[in-house]
Formats: C-alpha cells, structure tokens, sequence
C-alpha cells in the first residue's frame, strides 16, 4: 500500500535514543523532549509567542452594556444573533478535540506545542459564546438554540464537509488524511467563521453589543493566526513528503476550498438575508478574497478573481481599521498584549 495511506503510528512518549530536535513533522525521529531552542523550524517559536501574547478569557470582558442593549435589538437582530452565537460554538467544539487527536502523530514536538495552545484557545473560544449566552437569555432559550444548531440542515451541510474529513483521520490516521484535515481546518479556521464575524461587527458598526464584538474581535485574531499556522503546516508536510506533493492534492485543496466557498456563500445568503446593511453579494467577494488569501498562505494560486478587499470593516485588526473605529471599540486590555506590528503582520494572516 502507498505509505501516504498507511496508518501512521501513535507516537512513544519518550524515545530517548532519538535526537531532541525532529527528523520531521510526521514519520520523523523524535526523543519527545521539547527544546525550543533546538526544533527544525525556528520561525514556529516566535508563532508560539504570538499565539501566547494573544492569550485572553472571556471573563475579562463585562456584559454589562449588551446586557442593557439587548432588549434593543429587533427581534430578527436576536434571531440571527443566537444563530451565529451557537453555531460557531459548534465549529468551536469540533476544532479542541481534533487538535488534541492530531498531537498523537505529529512527531515534532514544537508543532505539538502549538497544536496544544490551538486547542486551549479553541476551548476558550467555545467558553465565550456559552458566556455571551448566559449573560443574554435564560438556560432553557441557550439549550434550544443549541439544539437548533446541531439540527439546522445548513449547518449540518457545512459542518460534513470538515467532519468527513476529521473523521477520517480519526479511523485512519495516514498522513494523506492528515493533509486533508489540515486543508478542512483551514476551511473552518479561515472561512466559515467570517459570515458570523461580519454579523457582529455590522453591530458594532452601529454601535451595538460592542461587548460581544470585543470578544468577536480577539477570536478573529486567533482564528487567523491559526488558519497562518496550518497553512505553514501544510507546506512543511507537503515539503518534507514530495510524494504527498502531487496534481491531485493540489487538486484536493482547490476543490475543498472551492467547496467551502460555496458553502459559505449559501450560508451567508440564509442567516443574513433580513440584516440590513449586509451586501450579500458583496459579501460573496468577500468570501472569495478569503479564499484567495488562504491559497496563497498556503503558496498556491488565486482561484478566484483578484480583488481589494471588498468589506474592510470585517478585517479589524488590520491597521486601517483601528484608526477608522472609535476608540471605545477596543478598550479592552487585550489589545496592549500584542500590538499589530510589521512582525507579527496580522495584514498577512
Ligand atoms: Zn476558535
Ligand atoms: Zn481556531
């Protein structure tokens, strides 16, 4: 059988008679022990530091003005609102444990760590929409909206297309696979949340639950530099396995973009389609200059038209937006953290 489709193994904790620093990603000689002074690809630490300076929790953010607007919302705005709220919860709840699962074959111990601080921002994510929940409506409206989510068959239709592919890696954990996990995790992380990210800051753009906007916004920053993360993952295996480097894999990722455009698109056509002030056709360029993004951290190709980016009030972390947006916006201390800099270049992600 190709090897690309055999199963890899389960890593040993301790393989003392192999060197610190990994032979390679996957399949590679590894102690196990963790010197980041001594990994493979140095340019992975200073990731881990921003994914480190990035570190905030939900608690840190007080409800107490959404709390107030929230009976101010149109009951559409509440609608929509929970919608988005609970369902990226669940692409939240898929991305910690499938994290946690791909820990046990990657060999290099530094792509571990970061995998490791991926999953607990991915746990605090899921925590702060349950929080933003808990401070707007009673238990028994969060367990329905829950409830709603996992049987929304448009939901469910985007969610298979990541769920496929994880599962697959979870009955078998070939690096084929891994590679189609880490293509679908770039779905998720650098795709599927913008249409909820946009409903947000149309929001806050008016001024409105700026609380949840807040948390909206530094979950944006660590979904980009996770989807950054992956993308480099993903050359590094392909780099490391040139047979995993074939037509029909890049094949695979333009198709599984392709896919989750498209998904995206209809997903955004169905949630936001009586939100006023969304453009739903811009927002489908938008979609597409993710897209586009994403291919090219990866080192591949446009697939779509090349374009400005059509809604720059989505991209806040960028420096543009910052000084466009009111200061109350961001007051939170989260921001003196990490500071957007040439060098951690979120214009980039
Ligand atoms: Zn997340
Ligand atoms: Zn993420």
């Amino acid at each position: 059988m190709n090897i690309y489709y055999s199963p890899l193994k389960k890593i040993k904790l301790l393989n003392p008679e192999y060197p610190n620093k990994s032979t390679g990603i996957i399949n590679g000689k590894s102690s196990g022990l963790l010197n980041w002074n001594d990994i493979a690809y140095p340019q992975m630490y200073d990731l881990y530091q921003t994914l480190l300076s990035n570190f905030w929790k939900a608690q840190e953010i007080n409800m107490q003005d959404d709390i107030k607007q929230w009976d101010q919302l149109s009951s559409t705005e509440q609608d929509v609102f929970l919608r988005i709220n609970t369902q990226l919860a669940s692409l939240d709840s898929l991305q910690t444990p499938t994290m946690t699962q791909v820990m046990d074959y990657v060999t290099d111990s530094s792509f571990k760590a970061i995998f490791a601080v991926i999953a607990q921002q991915e746990a605090v994510h899921n925590e702060s929409y349950s929080y933003i929940l808990s401070s707007l409506v009673p238990v028994s409206e969060q367990k329905a909206r829950f409830n709603q989510a996992k049987k929304d068959p448009i939901v469910q239709k985007r969610n298979q297309l990541i769920l496929d592919a994880y599962e697959q890696f979870k009955e078998k954990p070939a690096p084929q696979h891994l590679f189609q996990l880490a293509v679908n995790s770039i779905n998720l992380e650098g795709i599927y949340f913008y249409a909820g990210f946009a409903f947000f800051y149309h929001l806050a753009r008016q001024q409105k639950m700026l609380k949840t906007s807040t948390m909206i916004s530094y979950i944006q920053r660590d979904e980009m530099q996770h989807a950054y993360f992956i993308a480099q993952f993903i050359r590094i295996l392909l780099t490391e396995n040139p047979d995993l480097n074939n037509a029909k894999n890049i094949e695979y990722v333009n198709h599984a973009i392709a896919q989750a455009v498209e998904l995206e698109k209809e997903w955004a056509s169905y949630i936001l389609r009586d939100i006023k002030g969304i453009d739903l056709k811009e927002y489908e360029f938008y979609t597409e200059y993710l897209a586009n993004k994403r291919l090219r951290q990866m080192g591949l190709d446009n697939l779509f038209a090349e374009r400005s980016n059509p809604m720059p009030w989505i991209h806040v972390f960028s420096d543009e937006m910052m000084n466009g947006t009111k200061s109350d916006f961001f007051e939170q201390k989260s921001r003196t953290y990490a500071k957007v800099t040439q060098s951690n270049g979120f214009d980039e992600l």
